[in-house]
Order: C-alpha cells, then sequence, then structure tokens
C-alpha cells in the first residue's frame, strides 16, 4: 500500500480539518470537572481528526496511531469504502430497533459471517454493541443450551467491564477494584504461557481439580477463553492446551467458547485466531475490528447451540445498529479486496524483524511474541527477571511525546502491544518504527 491510496489524508485536508473548541488544557481541565476519574485517560490531547494510521489533535500535532482504538481499526480511520457505506445508510434510516422493524443488512451480515467463521456445519450469529455484551450473550447461550450454570474462565483473561464480564476476567487492578460481589458459578483456571511459567499440563490439571474443589463438570455450561490473550498480555494459547480443553469440554459436554473481540478480523494473519488451531469453539464472540470503528457486537457459533434461547432472548435496543451492520459489511470487502489478511503476516514479520532487532540492543526487552501483526515485547528487569511496569510506561510517554501512540498490557503490566491497521502504508509504519526504537533508547538510558 502506498501514500496516495484514498486511505490517506494529506496535510491540506488535515489543515482543514475544523478545529474543535478550546486547547488540550482547557480541555483537560473541563474533563476533571465534567467527568469521574474513573473514566480514565491515556493521552494528554483531544482527538480532532484521524485518517488510516494518522490521528491529529485539536491543536493540530500529528500522532502516528498504533493503539487503532484498542484493536478497533483493522481497516484504518475512516476507509472511504466504510464511509461511503455509513452515508448511504445514513440516508435511507439509522434506528429502527431490529427487534421491531428488521432489515436486509443484518442478514447479510450473519449470512457472511456463519460463511467465514470457523465452525463446521450449520451456524447463526446474532448481533449486539459491544464486546461485553457479546461475552454475556455467549455465556446465556451457553446456559440455555446446556440448562447449565457454571463457567470457567482463565487468569489474566479479559471479558469486558459488565458485571459477568468482571466476574471472568482474570485481572484485578484496575477492572474488578471495589465492583465486587460479581455474578457466581464462575471459576478461574490459570492460563498456560512461557511469561508466567504455566504449562499447558499444569492449566488442563487445574481446571480438572475445579472439578474436585469447586463446580463438578456436570453442572458446568462453558469453557470462556482468548486464543490471545490481549489485555492480559497478548499471549498465544498453546496449540495443546487449547486441543486438550475441547477433550475435556467433549468427555463433560461443556461449550467451547473463544472470545475473539481481540483477535478477529484478520490481525492473526487469519480472518480468526481459532482457524490457528485444530480444533473448532462451539460459540465466538465477535467485536472490534468487525465494523471497523462502528460499536457492533456479535455471537456466531453452532446452529443448535445458538437457537437454544426462546424468541426475545436475544436482543437490546441498539444490537445489531443498521449503520454499524452497513460498516460491517464494507470491513468485510476491505478485508478481502486488499487481502489484509496476508498483510497482517507481511506486517507482523517486519515488526517482529525490528523488535528481534531491538531486543538484540536492549536486554530489558524479554521476549517478543505474537501471531500474525497481533504481537508484543514484554520488559523485565535484565538482572532480576522481575517485569518491568516502570520501563513500559516510559517508552509508552517517550514514544507519545513523539508522535506515536502505544498501548501497554499484561497482568503485570510490562508488555507494550502493536496493533497498528492492517491498512497502514509503508512510509507511516516506518516512521512508527523509527519513533519507537528512538523511544525504547529514550526510555531505558533515563
Ligand atoms: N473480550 C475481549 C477479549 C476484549 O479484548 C474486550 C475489550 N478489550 C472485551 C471482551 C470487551 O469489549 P468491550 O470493551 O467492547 O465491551
Amino acid at each position: 500500500m502506498t501514500d496516495n491510496t484514498p486511505h490517506s489524508l494529506t496535510e491540506d485536508s488535515a489543515a482543514a480539518a475544523p478545529a474543535a473548541a478550546g486547547t488540550n488544557a482547557a480541555l483537560h481541565a473541563r474533563r476533571q470537572a465534567a467527568l469521574p476519574r474513573g473514566a480514565g485517560i491515556q493521552c494528554d490531547f483531544f482527538a480532532a481528526r484521524a485518517q488510516n494510521a494518522e490521528l491529529w489533535d485539536v491543536e493540530g500535532r500529528r500522532f502516528i496511531d498504533f493503539a487503532a482504538g484498542i484493536a478497533v481499526l483493522n481497516t484504518g480511520h475512516r476507509h472511504p469504502r466504510l464511509v461511503e457505506a455509513i452515508s448511504r445508510q445514513l440516508e435511507r434510516f439509522t434506528h429502527t430497533a431490529f427487534q421491531v422493524v428488521p432489515y436486509a443488512p443484518y442478514v447479510e451480515l450473519a449470512e457472511k459471517i456463519n460463511a467465514l467463521n470457523p465452525i463446521q456445519g450449520a451456524s447463526k450469529t446474532a448481533f449486539f454493541s459491544t464486546g461485553a455484551e457479546a461475552v454475556e450473550n455467549a455465556v446465556k447461550i451457553a446456559r440455555s443450551a446446556t440448562g447449565r450454570p457454571g463457567v470457567i474462565a482463565f487468569g489474566g483473561g479479559f471479558h469486558g467491564r459488565t458485571m459477568l464480564g468482571l466476574a471472568l476476567t482474570g485481572k484485578v487492578a484496575p477492572y474488578k477494584l471495589s465492583f465486587g460481589p460479581f455474578v457466581g458459578e464462575v471459576y478461574h483456571a490459570p492460563f498456560p504461557s512461557e511469561s508466567s511459567g504455566v504449562t499447558t499440563e499444569q492449566a488442563l490439571n487445574a481446571v480438572k481439580q475445579l472439578f474436585k474443589t469447586d463446580i463438578e463438570a456436570t453442572r458446568v455450561a462453558a469453557f470462556i477463553f482468548e486464543p490471545v490473550q490481549g489485555e492480559g498480555g497478548f499471549l498465544p494459547a498453546p496449540a495443546d492446551f487449547v486441543r486438550g480443553l475441547r477433550k475435556i469440554a467433549d468427555e463433560h459436554g461443556i461449550l467451547l467458547i473463544a472470545d475473539e473481540v481481540q483477535t478477529g478480523f484478520a490481525r492473526t494473519g487469519k480472518l480468526f485466531a481459532m482457524e490457528h488451531y485444530d480444533v473448532q469453539p462451539d460459540l465466538m464472540t465477535i467485536a472490534k475490528s468487525l465494523a471497523g470503528g462502528m460499536p457492533l457486537s456479535g455471537v456466531t457459533g453452532r446452529a443448535e447451540v445458538m437457537d437454544a434461547p426462546a424468541p426475545g432472548g436475544l436482543g437490546g435496543t441498539y444490537a445489531g445498529n443498521p449503520l454499524a451492520v452497513a460498516s460491517a459489511l464494507a470491513v468485510l470487502e476491505v478485508i478481502e479486496e486488499e487481502k489484509l489478511v496476508e498483510r497482517a503476516n507481511t506486517l507482523g514479520k517486519t515488526l517482529t524483524d525490528r523488535l528481534h532487532a531491538a531486543k538484540a540492543r536492549h536486554p530489558q526487552i524479554a521476549e517478543v511474541r505474537g501471531l500474525g501483526a497481533m504481537v508484543a515485547m514484554e520488559l523485565r528487569d535484565p538482572a532480576t527477571g522481575a517485569p518491568d511496569a516502570a520501563l513500559t510506561t516510559r517508552i509508552q510517554k517517550a514514544a507519545q511525546a513523539r508522535g506515536l501512540l502505544l498501548l501497554t498490557c499484561g497482568v503485570n503490566a510490562n508488555v507494550v502491544r502493536f496493533l497498528f491497521p492492517l491498512t497502514i502504508q509503508d512510509a507511516v509504519l516506518a516512521e512508527g518504527l523509527d519513533i519507537l526504537d528512538a523511544s525504547i533508547a529514550d526510555a531505558v538510558s533515563a
């Protein structure tokens, strides 16, 4: 992809962007007065305009966006195809509530997701608005299909900020602090990774141990796991672990829910991360890059499981909003036409090579890992091996000061994750990676 695609913003059009009211400092003062501190923010500037992998603040400063709205913008900010699709839908209608007056694009999108998901045999899909809502509904569907209450999730996992989402989430600060008690019948087992020192065997034994110490297998409706833990540190689930979970699930009539909210839509070098594994989930949650910046999520799964809840059991006023559905249909076209699955692998290789070169210079980079373009680097004290959250924050801040937006993650907050749009222009990527190198050098010597 070159810089002269329609999916890039020229300096002229950036300059012509309407200035939002006020300076960053003035807006921050208003934010502090008007918003609760719990609605925390990362950046000390306010967005005015964005295009593909670039963003301009209200004072005209440009940033390269490796955060992409937390994995939402695999197709970049304001892809022209999405803008066109949303605009066309805007001319027709913006809302009817699908459960009151249905519309064809929702059905068309469900058909497409059914054909594309990695589940063999008949599948069905229902749409919602947020990732947490998709997770909630996947659990509702699993409980309805099995007639069982229990759900087993994994340490370090993230499944959303609703009460059930938090119950499933395996990271306390900041998400769960002061919000309990949480929904019952949710249990956690450790997630296997080299970083945490938990082996597949230990993780699967811990699941079996739960059947002895916490809940009998016959009362467990589902396992829910992320094929690559996102907030937990970009930790790919080992293949033998996923296979082992499937086996335990089959032995006990438990359903397997793959939470693909962060991993979906080409990020990992496959359309869905579950395609990297030789087992199939019964249900999958999807959101984020599904609609390229419009709020849309879904649950897709085996037809007979999806059909368990009675009519009216699944829905929501905004579920499957028409503008978001129009955007999602365009996302699927863009992923195919621009070969974003292949591009994720190319970009992932470019990034991984650069990170390995940085690792050779800086022993603080303990590990570079990922799947496709879902790549991260973990920072540790080279002398003690202790997670280095302070260095991780310094890298993020140094990059931001130089005009590059980065996200961190990890149970120990010592991981920098990379989520740039898969449509990023080569020149913008190269510029971002140069800033990254300089920022790591700044941060380790600070
Ligand atoms: N599941 C996973 C795997 C996620 O990464 C997230 C969001 N980071 C969620 C669920 C929740 O999504 P949302 O914030 O849209 O509710």
